[in-house]
Protein backbone atom coordinates (compact mmCIF):
# COMPACT_ATOMS: atom_id res chain seq x y z
CA UNK A 1 0.00 0.00 0.00
CA UNK A 2 1.39 3.44 -0.83
CA UNK A 3 0.76 6.41 -0.08
CA UNK A 4 1.60 10.02 -1.52
CA UNK A 5 2.31 12.13 0.64
CA UNK A 6 4.08 14.81 -1.24
CA UNK A 7 1.81 17.85 -0.56
CA UNK A 8 2.32 17.81 3.38
CA UNK A 9 5.42 16.99 2.89
CA UNK A 10 6.06 21.16 1.61
CA UNK A 11 4.47 22.82 4.71
CA UNK A 12 5.45 21.69 8.40
CA UNK A 13 2.49 20.45 10.30
CA UNK A 14 0.35 19.88 7.62
CA UNK A 15 -1.56 16.93 7.58
CA UNK A 16 -3.05 14.31 5.15
CA UNK A 17 -6.53 11.68 5.99
CA UNK A 18 -6.43 8.37 4.37
CA UNK A 19 -8.92 6.01 3.71
CA UNK A 20 -8.15 2.82 2.06
CA UNK A 21 -8.13 -0.36 1.73
CA UNK A 22 -6.21 -3.23 -0.06
CA UNK A 23 -5.12 -6.71 0.03
CA UNK A 24 -1.56 -7.57 1.26
CA UNK A 25 0.45 -9.94 0.12
CA UNK A 26 3.62 -11.82 1.66
CA UNK A 27 1.95 -13.31 5.16
CA UNK A 28 4.13 -16.23 4.25
CA UNK A 29 6.12 -15.87 7.38
CA UNK A 30 2.97 -17.18 9.28
CA UNK A 31 2.13 -20.17 11.05
CA UNK A 32 -0.51 -22.46 8.27
CA UNK A 33 -2.95 -21.48 11.41
CA UNK A 34 -3.66 -18.39 9.63
CA UNK A 35 -4.69 -16.79 6.48
CA UNK A 36 -4.98 -13.19 5.82
CA UNK A 37 -6.41 -12.60 1.98
CA UNK A 38 -8.96 -10.09 2.95
CA UNK A 39 -8.30 -6.35 2.34
CA UNK A 40 -6.68 -4.80 4.79
CA UNK A 41 -8.86 -1.52 6.16
CA UNK A 42 -6.99 1.62 6.52
CA UNK A 43 -8.28 5.14 8.48
CA UNK A 44 -5.41 7.47 9.28
CA UNK A 45 -4.06 10.74 9.36
CA UNK A 46 -0.19 11.66 8.82
CA UNK A 47 1.31 14.54 9.64
CA UNK A 48 4.72 16.74 8.69
CA UNK A 49 6.60 16.72 12.02
CA UNK A 50 9.17 18.74 10.34
CA UNK A 51 12.18 15.94 11.13
CA UNK A 52 9.74 13.01 10.75
CA UNK A 53 6.18 12.46 9.33
CA UNK A 54 3.64 10.42 12.02
CA UNK A 55 1.22 8.49 11.60
CA UNK A 56 -2.05 7.85 13.69
CA UNK A 57 -5.24 5.72 12.89
CA UNK A 58 -6.48 2.23 13.09
CA UNK A 59 -6.28 -0.85 10.84
CA UNK A 60 -8.94 -3.66 10.84
CA UNK A 61 -8.67 -6.97 8.83
CA UNK A 62 -10.14 -10.25 8.24
CA UNK A 63 -8.71 -13.61 8.36
CA UNK A 64 -9.33 -17.31 8.98
CA UNK A 65 -7.87 -19.38 11.63
CA UNK A 66 -7.77 -22.98 12.96
CA UNK A 67 -9.00 -23.54 15.79
CA UNK A 68 -6.90 -24.43 18.53
CA UNK A 69 -8.55 -27.27 19.53
CA UNK A 70 -10.45 -28.60 16.62
CA UNK A 71 -8.31 -27.46 13.80
CA UNK A 72 -11.80 -26.16 12.17
CA UNK A 73 -11.18 -23.01 10.27
CA UNK A 74 -12.71 -19.57 12.03
CA UNK A 75 -13.31 -16.16 10.49
CA UNK A 76 -12.47 -13.62 12.81
CA UNK A 77 -11.18 -10.57 12.62
CA UNK A 78 -8.73 -7.51 13.60
CA UNK A 79 -8.58 -4.35 14.90
CA UNK A 80 -5.18 -2.03 16.11
CA UNK A 81 -4.29 1.31 16.72
CA UNK A 82 -1.65 2.38 14.97
CA UNK A 83 0.50 4.97 15.79
CA UNK A 84 4.24 4.85 13.86
CA UNK A 85 7.02 7.28 12.71
CA UNK A 86 8.70 7.70 9.16
CA UNK A 87 11.56 9.17 8.86
CA UNK A 88 13.18 10.24 5.67
CA UNK A 89 14.94 7.60 3.53
CA UNK A 90 18.56 7.80 3.51
CA UNK A 91 18.41 9.94 6.40
CA UNK A 92 18.55 7.93 9.87
CA UNK A 93 21.21 4.82 9.99
CA UNK A 94 18.49 2.64 12.02
CA UNK A 95 17.19 0.05 9.68
CA UNK A 96 14.29 -0.69 12.32
CA UNK A 97 12.77 2.76 11.64
CA UNK A 98 10.36 2.87 8.79
CA UNK A 99 11.12 5.42 6.11
CA UNK A 100 9.24 7.47 3.30
CA UNK A 101 10.86 8.84 0.34
CA UNK A 102 10.34 11.91 -1.56
CA UNK A 103 6.97 11.43 -2.71
CA UNK A 104 5.94 8.19 -1.07
CA UNK A 105 5.15 5.97 2.22
CA UNK A 106 4.86 2.42 1.50
CA UNK A 107 2.86 1.31 3.87
CA UNK A 108 3.00 -2.36 3.69
CA UNK A 109 5.88 -2.99 6.19
CA UNK A 110 4.34 -1.31 8.96
CA UNK A 111 1.00 -2.65 8.72
CA UNK A 112 1.95 -6.46 8.39
CA UNK A 113 4.13 -6.01 11.89
CA UNK A 114 1.03 -4.38 13.71
CA UNK A 115 -1.29 -7.58 12.18
CA UNK A 116 1.56 -10.20 13.19
CA UNK A 117 2.12 -9.01 16.58
CA UNK A 118 -1.47 -8.63 17.53
CA UNK A 119 -2.55 -11.71 16.39
CA UNK A 120 -3.45 -13.87 19.01
CA UNK A 121 -1.51 -16.87 19.98
CA UNK A 122 -4.60 -19.61 20.37
CA UNK A 123 -8.30 -18.86 18.67
CA UNK A 124 -10.72 -20.98 19.55
CA UNK A 125 -14.17 -21.79 17.45
CA UNK A 126 -16.19 -21.23 20.82
CA UNK A 127 -15.06 -21.10 24.15
CA UNK A 128 -15.94 -24.78 25.07
CA UNK A 129 -15.19 -26.48 21.97
CA UNK A 130 -14.15 -30.15 22.84
CA UNK A 131 -11.43 -30.65 20.43
CA UNK A 132 -10.68 -33.79 18.74
CA UNK A 133 -10.57 -37.20 20.26
CA UNK A 134 -6.74 -37.64 20.71
CA UNK A 135 -7.12 -41.75 20.03
CA UNK A 136 -9.28 -41.79 17.04
CA UNK A 137 -9.48 -37.71 15.87
CA UNK A 138 -13.12 -37.41 16.09
CA UNK A 139 -14.94 -34.58 16.62
CA UNK A 140 -16.03 -34.29 19.61
CA UNK A 141 -18.01 -31.55 19.33
CA UNK A 142 -20.72 -33.13 17.24
CA UNK A 143 -19.67 -36.73 17.44
CA UNK A 144 -19.07 -38.77 20.43
CA UNK A 145 -16.62 -41.74 20.51
CA UNK A 146 -16.37 -44.94 22.64
CA UNK A 147 -12.53 -44.45 23.04
CA UNK A 148 -12.38 -43.41 26.97
CA UNK A 149 -15.48 -46.04 27.51
CA UNK A 150 -13.00 -49.12 26.42
CA UNK A 151 -10.14 -48.21 27.61
CA UNK A 152 -10.24 -49.58 31.17
CA UNK A 153 -6.95 -50.08 33.39
CA UNK A 154 -5.89 -53.76 33.30
CA UNK A 155 -6.10 -54.17 37.18
CA UNK A 156 -9.29 -52.90 37.03
CA UNK A 157 -9.88 -55.47 34.00
CA UNK A 158 -8.47 -58.48 36.18
CA UNK A 159 -11.06 -57.13 39.18
CA UNK A 160 -13.74 -57.22 37.33
CA UNK A 161 -13.42 -60.81 35.61
CA UNK A 162 -12.68 -61.93 39.57
CA UNK A 163 -16.07 -60.43 40.60
CA UNK A 164 -17.70 -62.15 37.24
CA UNK A 165 -16.90 -65.79 38.07
ZN1 LIG B 1 -12.90 -25.86 17.87
ZN1 LIG C 1 -12.12 -41.45 20.00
Amino acid sequence: MKVDISDILKVNGASLDVDREEVLKGFDELEDDFVIDMPVKLKCRFTNMGDIVKMDGRLKVDYLVKCSRCLKDVRSSLEVDLEEEFAREGQIEDEDCYVYSDKVVLLDKVLKDNIILNLPTRHMCRVDCKGLCPKCGAELNTKRCSCNEEEMDPRMEALKNFFNK
